[in-house]
């Protein structure tokens, strides 16, 4: 199962790993965009982080609105609308309920990156965050529909979005700043499927 409480560590975690990989994203996007995906994302986590701290949602939906909300309201960028939207749509599948059982979780994931997908129209393979999104929310859904536990259902997860991570290095991007460069764009590793396997990794850590 997942607490309202593990959640919480989640969304602490993201802002405590991106906090820490900040200048690192933004070196990847100093390469293929405009330098500032690690400042965007940054300044969304804390917002996250300031939230839950000052004002602490009881059950899981509330939770996961009041970070996408917060988000959307700091984050100026086009991951700041993608990851909002990711968290928003999680809210909408969970609602008010204090917790979710592994299938809940997957159901939850898999709507929130559909809801990426259908804002930002990025298929896997447009070298995007829904290089690591997609195949993460795959892993999720395959796990939990196997009977999977909890732990090893979220580290294969974890592992699935680190591979498609990687995968966008040879990649051509077609969608966002980075589709501006065209071939010139191959070679570098993707910002936002970076920060997007972090992530999901802060998830796997925040239940391990
Ligand atoms: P901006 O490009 O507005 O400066 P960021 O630098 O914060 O925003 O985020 C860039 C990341 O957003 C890219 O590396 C990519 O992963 C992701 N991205 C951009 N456009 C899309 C899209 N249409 N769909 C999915 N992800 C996208
Ligand atoms: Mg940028
Ligand atoms: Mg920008």
């Amino acid at each position: 199962r997942v607490t309202v409480d593990d959640i919480v560590a989640w969304m602490l975690r993201f802002d405590e790993r991106i906090a820490a990989e900040a200048g690192r994203l933004t070196a990847l996007d100093s390469a293929i965009g405009d330098a500032d995906h690690g400042t965007n994302i940054a300044r969304g986590t804390g917002a996250v982080r300031k939230r839950l701290a000052d004002d602490p949602p009881d059950d899981a939906g509330a939770l996961l609105k009041s970070s996408g909300m917060a988000i959307v309201s700091t984050v100026g960028g086009a991951s700041g609308s993608l990851y909002g939207t990711l968290f928003l749509e999680m809210a909408r599948s969970v609602g008010p309920t204090p917790e979710l059982d592994t299938a809940e979780l997957a159901d939850a994931f898999r709507a929130g990156v559909a809801g990426v997908v259908a804002r930002g129209r990025a298929e896997p393979g447009d070298k995007t965050m829904v290089d690591a999104l997609q195949p993460a929310a795959d892993a999720l859904s395959a796990a939990a529909a196997g009977g999977r536990p909890i732990v090893e259902s979220l580290r294969e997860a974890a592992a699935a979005a680190a591979l498609g991570r990687d995968a966008t290095i040879p990649l051509v991007a077609r969608k966002g700043r980075a589709s501006y460069l065209g071939e010139r764009g191959a070679d570098h590793l993707d910002p936002g499927a970076t920060s997007a396997a972090i992530l999901v990794q802060a998830l796997a850590d925040a239940r391990s």
